[in-house]
């Protein structure tokens, strides 16, 4: 019996993905089955852009990080369209660039059973075609991750996890189980070794990681990032074993969130292995004096859910943050040498034009100590908290519009604040702010793990022609 694992186009090609390695591992601990990862991808992305996997690892471009954020600039571009275009025409039931060299590779490993995880929403639009022809040649297939739209759920084999993977496959498959349900081999040890480092567009290899199931904090208000499970960490040693078998020198760290403790005990385990690591946190207070000690084990950057430097916006979202802290956070980050990127948002329901012009206030008075700022636009997310106290944010209506592959678009009437539109514009308005407190290349923004392959950065802009 033989088990694929595919992670299909289109998303950033940095890094191998997380979910199918950690699934394959998890299976193969229990099952007595055949599993392989196949990053989808990585491999359209090889196809399509041939010139820049060339490009990155020259050394006369990749040692330079301007040169090198120019041709990752150039590639977003370029990728960008190479998206919607294909996008289009899977609307318009056509098929998509590669179409059938995707699926041969796929049907060349002769599965009995394909999986699809999907991650980014981007992603259902070039498996649609995919598992219709899966199914036309009876190739049982399976959907679940995060981004699963409810069409998929529908007419395919939808599991909400692991577990629930592994029950169906011994009861629909007949697949013997290694041990009975109570005794699963729970362990966090994903498996990088279906990847060809050479399939990924970074200049040298980079692993993503997890050190627990989900955000412990669960509160802020606007989020539905976290997994609605138990929060529990994963085994210190686990972490470390997966790390030296990978060989990877660069491990981005992508929980939403870790605790300081957790960050003490990581440290400790990492500091021998010699690698460059990062990792997503809370500018709280309690990780100040932590800072060293996270530089000295190989923290490269982090990268703050800072969302926004008013104070009232701040406890609306129930960040448990402080405007005073964060200065202080962030100018010690600077000091120890690690990069400090930023999560702004505008226009947080009831923000007004002066709350928003707090936060460009902030990044300016704070620029010296800030390498990158990225930023996005509020958007209503179901199942956040907001969603369901809608009238405590002055959110009066909610609309909600069919569209073709994706779930319906959701808007919302405001009774008070800037509305989304209002918002880009002011951005819009105040990018030249960005720009110039950026030290690295904008393109970093949408891939920001490449941060990793520069130590000294400069300010600058990128300007694609
Ligand atoms: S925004 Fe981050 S810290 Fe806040 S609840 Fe979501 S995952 Fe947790």
């Amino acid at each position: 019996m033989k088990l694929l694992l595919v992670y299909p186009p289109f998303c950033p090609p940095s890094m191998p993905p997380y979910s199918i390695s950690y699934l394959k591992s998890f299976l193969i601990d229990n099952l007595e089955i055949n599993v392989k990862c196949f990053d989808l991808n990585a491999k359209f992305h090889q196809l399509k852009f041939p010139e820049y996997y060339q490009q990155i690892r020259l050394k006369k471009y990749n040692n330079d990080i301007k040169q090198y954020g120019t041709i990752l600039a150039h590639f977003e571009n370029a990728s960008r369209s190479v998206y919607a275009e294909n996008n289009r025409k899977i609307i318009n039931k056509q098929l998509p660039e590669f179409y059938q060299e995707i699926l041969k590779l796929i049907l060349t490993e002769k599965p009995n059973i394909v999986a699809f995880s999907f991650v980014y929403n981007s992603q259902c639009f070039y498996a649609s075609p995919l598992l219709q022809e899966l199914k036309k040649c009876n190739i049982p297939c399976i959907v679940g991750g995060p981004a699963t739209i409810t069409k998929f759920k529908e007419e395919y084999t939808y599991l909400k996890n692991e577990v629930e993977f592994l029950n169906h496959l011994t009861k629909i498959y007949k697949i013997t189980a290694k041990y009975k349900q109570e005794n699963y081999f729970c362990h966090n040890t994903p498996d990088f070794q279906d990847y060809r480092k050479s399939d990924y567009l970074s200049k040298e290899l980079i692993i993503p990681l997890k050190t627990s199931s989900t955000c412990f904090y669960k509160q802020c208000t606007f989020c539905t990032h976290y997994s609605p499970v138990p929060y529990y960490e994963f085994s210190l040693e686990e972490i470390k074993s997966t790390i030296q078998k990978s060989k990877a020198r660069h491990v981005f760290f992508i929980d939403d969130m870790i605790s300081k403790k957790r960050l003490e005990y990581l440290a400790e385990i990492l500091k021998p292995l010699n690698i460059n690591w990062l990792c997503q946190l809370r500018p709280t207070v309690d990780i100040i004096s932590l800072l060293p000690t996270l530089k000295a084990s190989g923290l490269h950057a982090v990268l703050w859910g800072v969302e926004s430097a008013n104070q009232r916006i701040l406890n609306l979202i129930k960040k448990g943050t402080n405007i005073e802290d964060i200065t202080k956070i962030l100018q010690v980050s600077q000091n120890n040498n690690i990069k400090n990127i930023l999560f702004i948002m505008f226009g947080f329901p009831t923000e007004t034009k002066e709350e928003i012009m707090n936060t460009f206030q902030f990044l300016k008075d704070n620029g010296q100590n800030i390498d990158l700022i990225c930023t996005s636009i509020f958007g209503l997310q179901k199942q956040s908290y907001i969603y369901n106290n809608l009238h405590e944010f002055s959110i009066t209506n909610i609309h909600k519009q069919p569209r073709t592959v994706l779930e319906e678009k959701i808007t919302y009437t405001i009774s008070q604040g800037v509305s989304q539109e209002e918002a880009k514009k002011i951005r819009k308005r105040h990018t030249h702010i960005i720009n110039k407190i950026n030290k690295v290349p904008k393109v970093f923004d949408y891939l920001k793990e490449q941060i990793f392959f520069f130590h000294q950065c400069v300010s600058l802009v990128v300007h694609i022609h």
